[in-house]
């Protein structure tokens, strides 16, 4: 493993001391009233970072209140502020991606560039957001008898709560925080324990920005459910926005239901990546190295099943693996690394466990496959063939560069392998006969398809899944509803 010279070894430490590592409530930052903090781990190296504050439940409780105190005078505030808040927050958040890139690179692993592609992507969101702000919609309407009109407008849900993971540390807070800013409303946020470092430089700069106090709070955390679930019961806050893992989803909705809270749930995915024999190869393995490999394989979005028609299912294994062995691992902060570590010990033993199970029900590795000795979690970018429709893989998010290779032969047969999963998040289809394309694209049961393309995330589309891959949608021109309730009111025009 590389270690950083010294002038980089600086910049490293530079960026990490530079972050306030307290809570940040009613704009201002505070020590856990606990006292306690926990570690911040770089996972390329299995080193501590730093420590942050770790929240008590009377510490998430003192957000919330700011935010319930901070909730009406925010819903006054002119669609043109926010929007103005937002824009200046999208400019600082540009003007520092080097920085932003760096802390998120030492404590989540992505290398350096893709790093600094999220910080565009998580930029975009407060851009996209700033135009939604000004563009919030009503309507008036004669009532059907014709005695009365209909005015409809929308406003703000009120305080609420962000919960994020810690595969995008930056883009999936801008994702919630833009629109919730945008609509009017106050939130507390708390990011995953892995990676709070980048949320904890983001509330600086929404402060920066002019956001006012009170209409963000961000509280780190341990017992996440410690501090979190009190909030959810508490009857202070009207909505929880989630991305997240499935499993958690589902035990917040059960909460939620308590207090009737409105849910927006971004949830695992278990993405089909389907090529049809007459794909352009080459695309198709362009496609699935971005589908696959974006983020170590750590997206809900990854390419999780690879079904390829008998016919080419040979060519697109050597190709794949040709790409993919050749991809270069090591510390994300290094020159010309496109593959850094995995999150943690747990999550690149799953990883370890999925390929042996997979392999030992038949399966062929091409490339990858032996984790080398040395520091921090990698794994190596891994090709699997014949993997058989009953390995565990082909049912959980494998969450790691791995590629899982299954052959099929008609197209009835691949769309209901595709859809014979509990997720429905997206799918990626390749092939060049359009009406092939869109028979799969509306028959898949995903929120979204990526066709002839293996990235589908972009803040002005509407991001989401189907089945128990979520609810709701983040971004496009959607995206804002999510935080806004429909009034009508009613006004009588003759007796
Ligand atoms: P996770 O374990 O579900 O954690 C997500 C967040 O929930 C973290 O902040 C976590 O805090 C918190 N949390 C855990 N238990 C909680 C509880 N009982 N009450 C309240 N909060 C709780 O997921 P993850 O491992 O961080 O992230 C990976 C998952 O996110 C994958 O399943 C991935 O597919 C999904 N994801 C989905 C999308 C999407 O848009 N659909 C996008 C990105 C990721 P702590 O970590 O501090 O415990």
């Amino acid at each position: 493993m590389n270690r950083p010279d010294e002038a980089h070894a600086k910049d490293e430490v530079r960026v990490v001391d530079a972050v306030e590592k307290r809570l940040f409530v009613d704009g201002k930052w505070i020590e856990s009233s606990g006292g306690a903090t926990f570690d911040v781990v770089d996972p390329s190296t299995g080193q501590v970072l730093c420590a942050v504050a770790d929240a008590t439940p009377a510490d998430g409780r003192a957000a919330l209140d700011a935010a319930v105190a901070a909730q009406p005078d925010f819903a006054r505030t002119s669609p043109r502020e926010r929007a103005d808040m937002l824009t200046a927050a999208y400019e600082l958040l540009i003007e520092r991606t080097d920085e932003l890139a760096l802390l998120m690179t030492l404590e989540m692993g992505k290398p350096l560039p893709e790093a600094r592609g999220e910080i565009a992507y998580a930029a975009e969101f407060f851009r996209h957001f700033a135009g939604e702000a000004l563009r919030i919609d009503g309507g008036y309407q004669t009532a059907p008898a014709g005695n009365a009109r209909f005015l409809i407008t929308k406003q703000p849900v009120g305080p609420c709560l962000l919960i994020t993971p810690w595969n995008f540390p930056m883009a999936m807070g801008t994702r919630k925080l833009g629109p919730a800013i945008a609509a009017g409303c106050t939130s507390v946020i708390k990011p995953a324990h892995q990676t709070p470092l980048s949320m904890l430089a983001l509330m600086g700069i929404l402060a920066e920005a002019g956001v006012p106090a009170g209409v963000v709070n961000c509280v780190t955390a341990m017992d996440a459910g410690g501090v979190m679930e009190p909030l959810i019961r508490s009857g202070l806050a009207r909505k929880l926005s989630f991305t997240g893992s499935t499993r958690v989803g589902r035990v917040l909705l059960e909460q939620c239901a308590e207090k009737v809270l409105r849910t927006s749930l971004e949830l695992g995915g278990n993405a089909p990546f389907i090529v049809f024999e007459d794909a352009d190869l080459d695309e198709a393995v362009d496609g699935a190295i971005a589908a696959k490999m974006r983020n170590m394989g750590e997206a809900c979005t990854a390419a999780n099943r690879i079904f390829v028609h008998n016919a080419v299912i040979d060519e697109f294994g050597r190709r794949l693996a040709d790409r993919m062995g050749a991809l270069t691992v090591g510390r994300g902060t290094e020159p010309d690394i496109k593959v850094g570590p995995l999150i943690d010990e747990a999550g690149r033993d799953k990883v370890r466990s999925l390929v042996a199970d997979a392999v030992g029900r038949g399966a062929t590795v091409l490339t990858g496959g032996e984790i080398a000795p040395g520091d921090g979690y990698f794994y190596p970018p891994t090709v699997l063939t014949g993997v058989p429709r009953d390995a565990a893989m082909a049912d959980q998010e494998i969450f790691g560069p791995v590629a899982p290779l299954t052959p099929f032969s008609t197209e009835d047969e691949v769309i209901a392998a595709a859809n014979d999963t509990e997720y429905g998040l997206v799918a990626y289809v390749f092939t060049n006969d359009l009406r092939r394309a869109l028979r799969v694209a509306e028959s898949i049961e995903t929120g979204m398809v990526g066709l002839n393309q293996g990235v589908v995330s972009n803040p002005a589309a509407p991001f989401g899944g189907v089945k128990q891959s979520g609810l709701g949608r983040e971004g496009g021109a959607v995206g804002i509803d999510e935080f806004l309730e429909t009034k009508y009111i009613g006004i009588a025009v003759s007796g």
